[in-house]
């Protein structure tokens, strides 16, 4: 979600003419798109906004403007202004939209003489010396105007990412997502679908539907009309000429209804893979995170999964040492992270997160037996990702050339269906065309073959 807010607070900024550097220190304004999943995160964009703001020779300078988007700065707002008075603008998620026209207003201000007041040789400014603009108000159309993409680089762009929604209205009990998103917003499923059209028609193939609980889109209340409002997008996406594959991320268990297991079977342009966060195999743990489904019903929508498209490929999300997580827990979800069959997860030890209901619990399972735990996680994954792996070799894998390679001359990178990563030589021409690779070679991460 991140990322493709990024993308549009860019494109606002090319829109009104301004250019991307590569190179922060030639910026006139610096935005660092903040997020508050893990603490780690905030820890780093902090660092990172005093690095900007230290960019500025002499230090009390007036360039670049630097601001704060996002998540940390919807959650913290002010208090940013308290610990990093020299910044210049903090503003929240519901601003995302008006990024570039916050940015530039103040940049036209400082070039007028217009902004942190000067300070006397030597002196610190404080938050009473800071002109720094704060808005973390609401706006409930801001998920409207999530929209625009960056123009194509010199060689096509093969796969893009569409916010079909803002915000959360799940209530997980470790998760400060609802907090700083706002309750759940989806866009008009019309303007999904032109935009995904525009994106065709620039040579987008692959199209990546994003929501942080994407199948919930058009239900944001309780009484909403249309409880098929999802498999009604995919399939007018499926429709487009131009688009050749569908994805989505994340989707929520509650919402994974057998229309939208069906679709796999349905729609071939949707792709045979699914994010399905599982987070615990302990009912009680569940029940404790406040996730509202039993962890057989789970296992059923996986069965059907597997049912419908037998190669899909499944991954998920575990939180290891949740309060009380007991030794039988954490078997449990050992059991269940077997019987799914996971060929790639991503797997956090709990820590609590300020500003959500279960930061009130004692942090009661030791960080070593988080550890534990965690690394007993990690090389069951190793080994199903393995077996996973070994099945792709000797056979041809349809693949979408994404790029050049991070190393090697003239290997490119593409993604199966299953979005397993593949690496192949290729030239830059070949980029968003489907190829057929031949897989010779598997790594823990990727698929190894040739062109055929
Ligand atoms: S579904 Fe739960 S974990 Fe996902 S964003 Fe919403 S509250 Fe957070």
């Amino acid at each position: 979600m991140n990322d493709r807010d990024s993308e549009d607070i860019a494109a606002q900024f090319i829109e009104r003419g301004w250019e991307i550097t590569e190179d922060e220190t030639q910026a006139d304004v610096a935005v660092v798109n903040t997020c508050a999943v893990r603490e780690q995160a905030e820890l780093k964009a902090i660092g990172k906004l005093g690095h900007l703001i230290w960019l500025r020779k002499p230090i009390d300078a007036d360039f670049p403007i630097v601001g704060a988007v996002g998540c940390m700065a919807q959650n913290r707002g002010a208090d940013l202004v308290k610990l990093m008075p020299d910044i210049d603008f903090v503003a929240g998620t519901r601003q995302t939209h008006r990024i570039a026209e916050i940015a530039i207003d103040i940049f036209n201000k400082r070039k007028a003489g217009i902004g942190h007041p000067k300070l006397p040789k030597g002196a610190k400014r404080t938050p009473k010396t800071s002109a720094a603009a704060v808005d973390i108000s609401d706006n409930l159309q801001s998920h409207l105007y999530i929209n625009k993409h960056l123009p194509a680089p010199s060689s096509k762009r093969a796969c893009a990412f569409i916010s079909i929604m803002q915000g959360c209205q799940m209530n997980c009990s470790y998760c400060i997502v609802p907090k700083v998103r706002g309750k759940q917003r989806s866009r008009p499923l019309e303007d999904i679908v032109s935009e995904a059209k525009r994106l065709a028609d620039s040579g987008v193939k692959e199209i990546t539907l994003l929501g942080q609980v994407v199948n919930a889109f058009g239900r944001d209340s309780e009484n909403a009309k249309d409880p098929a409002a999802f498999t009604r997008l995919l399939r007018a996406i499926n429709d487009i000429d131009g688009i050749e594959r569908i994805r989505f991320t994340s989707p929520h268990p509650s919402y994974f209804g057998d229309d939208l297991i069906n679709a796999y079977a349905e729609l071939p342009k949707l792709c045979e893979y699914v994010h399905l966060p599982m987070q615990s195999g302990s009912d009680t743990i569940l029940k404790a995170m406040r996730r509202p489904y039993k962890i057989s019903s789970f296992l059923k929508i996986i069965d059907k999964l597997r049912d419908r498209k037998p190669n899909i490929s499944i991954s998920t999300d575990v939180i290891v040492g949740y309060p009380n997580e007991t030794d039988t827990d954490f078997e449990q979800t050992r059991q269940a992270f077997k019987t799914a069959g996971f060929d790639m997860a991503f797997i956090f030890k709990y820590s609590p997160r300020m500003g959500t209901e279960s930061a009130r619990l004692p942090d009661s399972v030791p960080e070593e037996v988080k550890e534990m735990r965690n690394q007993i996680l990690l090389g069951d994954l190793a080994e199903q990702s393995m077996r996973y792996h070994d099945k792709f070799i000797g056979t041809t894998q349809e693949v979408l050339v994404e790029s050049a390679a991070k190393r090697g001359e003239n290997l490119f990178m593409g993604r199966t269906r299953t979005h397993r990563k593949a690496i192949f030589r290729a030239s830059p021409d070949d980029i968003a065309k489907l190829v057929n690779v031949k897989i010779n070679s598997i790594t823990v991460t990727a698929l190894e073959g040739e062109i055929v």
